[in-house]
């Protein structure tokens, strides 16, 4: 199925639009992840979801097992699904360290109960993802609202935090490095003596000061390095397969009724795949001439791009590196502020910044 919405699972009926048809396969291993990546083993992790997973709590791995390896079978029939190797169930809500997953909205929950999950009583706070909601049963949610409590328990001890503005001042102050050993430093003055001393700490913050300061001097001039434009290969078997998936599919269908009868199994879109390979490799000339000029013409303008953004690039590297020269020559560090940076930064390498790739997935990856 090409459908990129549903119900975690199909109904008992085909089709039907009946809730009570859904009830019995809701959620039951609704969802593969293939871990093959990264955990480097041959591993999928099935999930289940609402009944489901209350049912998993009480079913024993056998039974789960045979199911699971039931349902693999037959989404990749004709292929034969081995029994798996090992088999790890997790039931959270046995867990007495967990009691369940994540938070869900239960058909009786009201809009501001998260926020209510999220108050404090007294001194004691709350985090966790059932007390964010705007990003609720997600991890980015538990890390936001682990920054919001420590930020209401840090308010609570000292008060609001001013945030100066900007973050990073432009000018890295010039401080002098006093001479006087620390022994001899009166009480009185300690504290602000000992924020100079040019401490391992105190001078990477300076080096990092003075980079942000050389980076804000670059983007305020010339502003950001230019972005590399995305691979430009399109490949004109795979612009030539999304015109015909549907016409091909139709007839691997037709095909495999006439030899098997109605009952037979659908084509898998492997098979739909080489018939496909098979199609552009026999079609005439006249055929494949406008999936080739398309290809041809977006490999002309990604050239066109590439040497354009190559010209750029070439003129912002050296306009950044002027400026790094003239900032420094203009604010030389002074003597145990630590040392100037040679080389490039992050943000001169132009990195973390990437062509967004918005075109069709007809693009050949492979090719550059
Ligand atoms: C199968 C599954 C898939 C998921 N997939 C995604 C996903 O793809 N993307 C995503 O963003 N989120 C996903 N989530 C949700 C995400 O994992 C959770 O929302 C997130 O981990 C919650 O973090 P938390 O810190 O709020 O709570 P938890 O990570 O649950 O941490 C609570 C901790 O408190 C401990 N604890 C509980 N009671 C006590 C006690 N009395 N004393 C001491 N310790 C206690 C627990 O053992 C646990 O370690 C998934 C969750 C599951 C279960």
């Amino acid at each position: 199925h090409r459908d990129m919405f549903g119900l975690l699972n199909e109904p008992e009926l085909l089709d039907s639009l009946d809730q009570k048809d859904y009830a019995s396969k809701r959620g039951r291993y609704y969802l593969f992840w293939n871990c093959m990546k990264i955990s480097g083993r041959p591993m999928l992790i099935a999930l289940m979801a609402g009944n489901a997973a209350y049912q998993t709590e009480d079913s024993d791995t056998n039974s789960l097992i045979k199911e699971v390896t039931n349902r693999l079978a037959r989404t990749f029939a004709p292929m034969k699904v081995p029994a798996p190797a090992e088999v790890i169930v997790t039931r959270w809500k046995r867990d007495p360290f967990a009691r369940g997953t994540y938070s869900y909205m239960g058909p009786k929950a009201r809009p501001g109960d998260y926020d209510t999950m999220a108050l404090p009583l007294g001194n004691l706070h709350f985090a966790g993802e059932a007390t964010c909601g705007t990003h609720p049963a997600t991890v980015h949610g538990a890390y936001l609202s682990g920054l919001r409590a420590a930020s209401e328990i840090v308010e609570q001890m000292i008060g609001p935090i001013h945030v100066p503005t900007p973050l990073v001042p432009v000018t890295p102050k010039a401080e002098t490095v006093p001479n006087t050993p620390t022994s001899s430093i009166g009480n009185k003055n300690r504290s602000e003596s000992t924020a100079r001393l040019p401490s391992r700490e105190n001078r990477q913050t300076q080096n990092e000061d003075y980079e942000a300061s050389i980076i804000g001097a670059i983007l305020s001039e010339i502003g950001e390095r230019p972005i590399k434009p995305g691979r430009s290969g399109v490949n004109p078997f795979l612009l030539y397969q999304k015109d015909h998936w549907f016409l091909c599919k139709a007839q691997c269908d037709a095909a495999r009724k006439e030899q098997l009868g109605s009952g037979g199994l659908k084509p898998s879109k492997e098979q739909v795949r080489i018939a496909l390979g098979q199609m552009w490799h026999n079609a005439d000339s006249e055929t494949k001439r406008p999936y080739l000029e398309q290809s041809n013409r977006a490999r002309e303008l990604a050239d066109v791009l590439r040497a354009e953004y190559e010209k750029n690039v070439a003129v912002w590297d050296g306009e950044a590196a002027r400026i790094r020269r003239e900032y420094t020559a203009q604010h030389p560090l002074l003597p145990g502020e630590g040392e100037v940076f040679a080389g490039k930064t992050a943000i001169e390498h132009g990195h973390g910044r990437r062509h967004r790739n918005i075109s069709s997935y007809a693009e050949d990856s492979d090719a550059e």
